[in-house]
Parts: C-alpha cells; sequence; structure tokens
C-alpha cells in the first residue's frame, strides 16, 4: 500500500512570507532527494501539505510542478459552492485554489467549532461532489483513552461514513481511492505523549476492518496515525504494517523533520 505523510500546517506559517521559506525549503530538498535517488520514484510515500486558507491558492501553485499535493485544512458543510455562509470556504472553492483534498473532522475543529455528526456528513458529501479526496480525523480524548472507550468512540466516529453510504449507495466501490482515515488520539496531539506501536496497530486493525465492513469490500482503506509524529518515533510506527503513514502537525513546519518522516515511510 503506498504511504502516506501530510502535513497539517494549521494556523501557520504567520505570514506569507514564512510560507515561501518553508516551500523553498521543502521543494529544494525534495529535488535534491530526487535527483539523488531516479531509480526508485515509485517507492516514494506520497506528501501533501494542508495550509491555511488564506495560504491555499498560493501553496497549490508553487506545488502544481512538483510531487506534493495539496489539501484544505477543512470545508463549509452549508453548501458544496457558494451561498450566505459568512466566514465559510467551500468544497468547490477549495477545488478551484487548487487543493485535490480536504481535511475533515479535525479535534480541533471538533472542539473548538463544536462539529456534530450531521455536519461532518454533509462535508463528506460535498468533498466527494466536487472530487476532493477526504482525509477524516477520528480519536479518542485522554479520558476516553484511560476509560479504555477507544474503540467504541472511533466506531462511533467512524458512523459518518456508514451515514454518507446510506445517502450516497454508488460511493462504496470508490470508498478506499476516496477516503483516507487519520487516526488521532486527541491526547497526543500537540503533547510529545504517544500511544504505543502496538496500541496504534490495534486500533488500526480495527479502523480497517470497520470500513471494510461498511463498505462491504475486502479492501484495507489507508490509515495514517498522528499526534507528535517526530523525526525521532516516525521509523517505529512506520515499520509496522497497520500504519500506512502518518498526519503531521508541528514536525511538518520545518522541511527538515517533515522529510526526515517521509523518509521513515519511504
Ligand atoms: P502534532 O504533530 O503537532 O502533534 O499534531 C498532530 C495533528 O493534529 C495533525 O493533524
Amino acid at each position: 500500500m503506498q504511504a502516506w505523510v501530510i502535513g497539517n500546517w494549521k494556523q501557520n506559517p504567520a505570514t506569507s512570507h514564512d510560507v515561501n521559506v518553508l516551500l523553498d525549503d521543502l521543494l529544494t530538498a525534495i529535488n535534491a532527494e530526487e535527483q539523488a535517488d531516479t531509480e526508485h520514484p515509485n517507492s516514494r510515500c506520497q506528501l501533501m501539505v494542508a495550509p491555511s486558507y488564506i495560504h491555499l491558492a498560493a501553496v497549490s501553485t508553487r506545488l502544481k510542478n512538483s510531487s506534493v499535493l495539496c489539501a484544505a485544512q477543512d470545508i463549509s458543510s452549508h453548501s458544496a459552492s457558494t451561498g450566505a455562509y459568512t466566514g465559510d470556504c467551500s468544497a468547490q472553492q477549495v477545488a478551484d485554489a487548487g487543493a485535490t483534498w480536504t481535511i475533515v473532522g479535525h479535534s480541533e475543529r471538533r472542539q473548538y467549532h463544536k462539529e456534530s455528526h450531521d455536519s461532518l456528513v454533509q462535508k463528506l458529501s460535498h468533498a466527494l461532489a466536487q472530487n476532493l479526496g477526504v482525509v477524516l480525523c477520528i480519536g479518542e480524548t485522554q479520558t476516553q483513552y484511560d476509560d479504555q472507550q477507544t474503540l467504541e468512540v472511533i466506531d462511533a466516529q467512524l458512523a459518518v461514513i456508514k451515514d454518507l453510504l446510506i445517502q450516497q449507495p454508488e460511493l462504496i466501490s470508490s470508498l478506499s481511492e476516496r477516503f483516507i482515515i487519520a487516526y488521532e488520539p486527541v491526547w497526543a496531539i500537540g503533547t510529545g505523549k504517544v500511544p504505543t506501536v502496538a496500541e496504534v496497530s490495534k486500533t488500526h486493525q480495527h479502523i480497517k476492518q470497520k470500513v471494510a465492513g461498511l463498505a462491504d469490500t475486502a479492501e484495507a482503506i489507508t490509515v495514517l496515525y498522528g499526534g507528535s509524529v517526530n523525526a525521532d518515533n516516525a521509523e517505529s510506527f512506520a515499520a509496522d504494517a497497520m500504519i500506512d503513514g502518518a498526519l503531521v502537525g508541528g514536525a511538518s513546519l520545518k522541511a527538515e523533520s517533515f522529510l526526515a518522516i517521509a523518509n521513515a515511510f519511504n
């Protein structure tokens, strides 16, 4: 299975200048790596970055002739195209800005923007209507982890896919091409704390079985781990067959650490 390493830049960098510096560093290092290893271009993992809305068009333009894809961090739940929704950006608008994927359901959006199950189903539907791939984030809080509720929480969060498929059964056959699941325990995000590789592996296996069951297929969906992934711990996650890549926050803001993580998954 193709590995993916995705940088979620969140509300960073602060300025367009800093975005360009990060992209300069990233593209220079990727070019150098590609030229040094022309024999194995297909063995590399797929890289993607998700800048904030304000930088999306500029970033996607700069990435156009590179191997790095561009994603939005979110899309509007209200409309796939246009409407009176102050502050929102639609799936059509982010696709027009050059994004080919969008993150949906990040725990920071669930926490700070109170995203509901129904709004997430709408977002998935709008993304797919505009041909955007979806990185759906799921994961338990510290209390839920302590109470050993991880798998129950994940099942409840994956129910958005079940409800989407009830609305649009024709999506079943292409689910694993159009969706990536990112398992991000909330307590591991930005804290330096990580679950053991064995815990992540068990949870990923559960997610793959659950999604295959929802789509009634044996085909496994790509499942990434996110939460305090860095250049030092990436190799241990990459060594596990159930972990198909990483969704990286803080360590994606420096080309060096982002590419070190990518290289662990190559
Ligand atoms: P950190 O890598 O900073 O812990 O963030 C993870 C994350 O939330 C990516 O979406």
